[in-house]
């Protein structure tokens, strides 16, 4: 990794930021019910949604100070008109190593082979169950049918190993676990798997379900080894499951804050250092108004600078994540 040449994106707590997940819309053509309202969110209007070519712009200052990877996420990256030509802007920024990008892959199929041309490097699908009524439910609407023709294009266009995320639910999906894992296993090393964890925006703590528990139950397809080897620098901790590399990302029972090298553009403009904190700045303001790119950089620093050690819901009765995830970009 080439060092930064202006001074890092580093916390008070020694975290140096080289990662950061851009919401581009807060819109989605899915109500997934762990994330939405069943009525939808008030989406911005579309003056207050940062323009392409200022998220690119951010991207272009914070790559000196430290930026190397930057996954485009939502609301759904894929609602959002002429995504390929975000993908190209923020692929062309030196310094930056990777690209990606976070769907429900309903739209990824006829848009695959030009995200990676335009430069994408690999995606991460959302797939919470392979039962196309379940899925239709928990998603308020969505069609398996066309995720699962998303995920086959990704594949056939090399975004691989294609990631699919599932948030595991008590009560709701939990029964898919292995399932799941078995329909991955078929297709790895081409997709790997991720089980979230619950987070409980609507203090249904009860569907949480602990990634030791998950691990355990697993322990039925064979024995789950320790894959060390950082896979693209998340969050997950990784495991072999026989071909399979599958991650856990437990925000609630093992979160990582000490290790957190990520920060949050929402589609808004605001900065946000950890998910579960809200009150940071807008760049929107600077950005539209006129600041240099040295002023921005100094913003980003100052805010980067406030982030706070950890967030503080990891028990039952902890403070509850704010906001909405379409907004905040899960
Ligand atoms: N629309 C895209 C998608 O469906 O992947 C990207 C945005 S979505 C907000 C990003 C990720 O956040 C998804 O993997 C989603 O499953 C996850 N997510 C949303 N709400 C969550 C919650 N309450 N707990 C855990 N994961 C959540």
């Amino acid at each position: 990794m080439t060092r930064p040449t202006t001074p890092a994106l580093l916390d008070r707590f020694g975290r140096l930021h080289t990662y950061l997940r851009v919401s581009v819309t807060d819109r989605c053509n899915y109500r997934c019910v762990y994330c939405l309202p069943e009525e939808g969110a008030s989406w911005l209007p579309r003056d207050g949604v940062l323009r392409y070519e200022e998220i690119a712009r951010v991207v272009r200052i914070m790559a000196p100070m430290g930026l190397r990877r930057v996954r485009l996420t939502g609301g759904e990256p894929t609602v959002r008109k002429d995504i390929e030509d975000l993908v190209a802007a923020v692929a062309a920024v030196p310094g930056l190593e990777e690209v990606t990008m976070t769907t429900n892959a309903h739209r990824f199929a006829p848009l695959a082979v030009g995200l990676r041309r335009a430069g994408l490097t690999r995606v991460n699908i959302s797939v919470d169950s392979l039962d196309p009524a379940r899925f239709a439910r928990i998603t308020r609407g969505g069609d398996l049918a066309a995720v699962l023709a998303g995920i086959d294009a990704a594949i056939d266009a090399g975004l691989t190993p294609v990631k699919l995320n599932m948030v595991v639910m008590r009560g709701v999906n939990d029964d898919e676990l292995l399932p799941m894992t078995r329909w991955a296993m078929e297709r790895a090393p081409a997709v790997q798997l991720r089980f979230i964890e619950y987070m409980p925006f609507a203090e249904r703590w009860h569907e949480n379900l602990p990634a030791a528990e998950m691990r355990a139950r697993l322990a039925a397809l064979g024995e789950l080894v320790p894959a060390p080897e950082r896979q693209g620098g998340g969050p997950a901790a990784h495991w072999r499951v026989g071909p399979l590399i599958v991650g856990f990302i437990a925000p609630i029972t093992e979160h990582f804050c000490a290790a957190c090298n990520r920060l949050r553009l929402l589609a808004d403009g605001h900065l946000r250092t950890c998910l579960a904190h809200e009150d940071t700045p807008s760049l929107l303001t600077s950005l539209r108004g006129g600041a240099s790119d040295e002023a921005i950089a100094g913003q980003i620093r100052t805010i980067v600078l406030g982030k706070p050690a950890g967030h503080l819901a990891e028990a039952e009765g902890g403070k509850a994540f704010e906001g909405v995830m379409t907004q905040i970009g899960g």
